[in-house]
């Protein structure tokens, strides 16, 4: 694909996402964090040189291949994974600009203590399990507020921005929208929250119109090259 036709093709997401956008109002803004595990440095360039600046990776060592790879650019590197806890070290010292995926009280206070001893601050988003689906992670939404609240007071350096969310693994719409839909109740509770991650590649039209501020784009960017 030549970068003309990268180009013209991200300008076709863009126009989807600015339909969906405007669908909800005029002041809906939504950004696009580009999910970048399935490509390298040079796909990541490329979609930089048109004018994309967040970048999601799920795995601390391929993060840390790309930041170091690519230090010299201004991007803004999203960590939207679920994270090991032996992986907390590595993970602080490449300074990611947010987590997404929060998923357990322990990782909360283990990623506090770190970033504590490093005098450190990290944005991040606590995720919940609006799908009920065992194979995901994050918390279930019926504990999700009294944990927000729990890390929001335990764990003064994490800086609390909102709620991510993977939409169900299912073919039915309504079953998916209903996910979204939790999520965004929950989101709409929070304290000085501003991030409501939410929609992918498979579904962020539809993440959108239920009130996402943020889709995670993968295979949608990058699947076609
Ligand atoms: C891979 C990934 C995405 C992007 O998924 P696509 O369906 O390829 O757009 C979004 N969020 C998370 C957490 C991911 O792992």
């Amino acid at each position: 694909m030549t970068s003309l036709e990268q180009k013209l093709h991200f300008d076709t997401i863009i126009e989807r996402i600015e339909k969906a956008r405007l669908r909800v109002n005029d002041h809906h803004i939504v950004k696009i964090v580009a999910a970048s595990k399935y490509v390298g440095i040079e796909e990541i360039q490329a979609l930089y040189n048109i004018g994309q600046r967040a970048f999601g990776e799920n795995k601390v060592q391929d993060m840390k291949a790309k930041v170091d790879a690519l230090e010299d650019l201004p991007l803004e590197w999203h960590f939207i994974g679920t994270l090991q806890k032996n992986k907390i070290n590595q993970l602080i010292s490449l300074n990611p600009y947010m987590i997404h995926s929060i998923d357990s009280l322990d990782l909360a206070h283990a990623l506090n203590e770190r970033l504590m001893r490093e005098g450190k601050t990290l944005r991040a988003l606590v995720q919940v399990n609006s799908a009920y689906e065992e194979s995901k992670s994050g918390f279930h939404p019926d504990e999700f507020m009294q944990s927000y609240a729990q890390i929001g007071s335990e764990c003064p350096n994490l800086q609390l921005m909102g709620i991510m969310s993977i939409g169900a693994h299912n073919d039915e719409t309504k079953i998916i929208q209903k996910s979204f839909e939790i999520t965004r109740a929950l989101y709409d509770q929070l304290p000085h929250a501003t991030v409501c991650s939410m929609g992918m590649s498979g579904d962020f039209e539809l993440a959108i119109a239920c009130g996402s501020n943020l889709v995670r784009l993968g295979s949608l960017l990058f699947k076609h090259i």
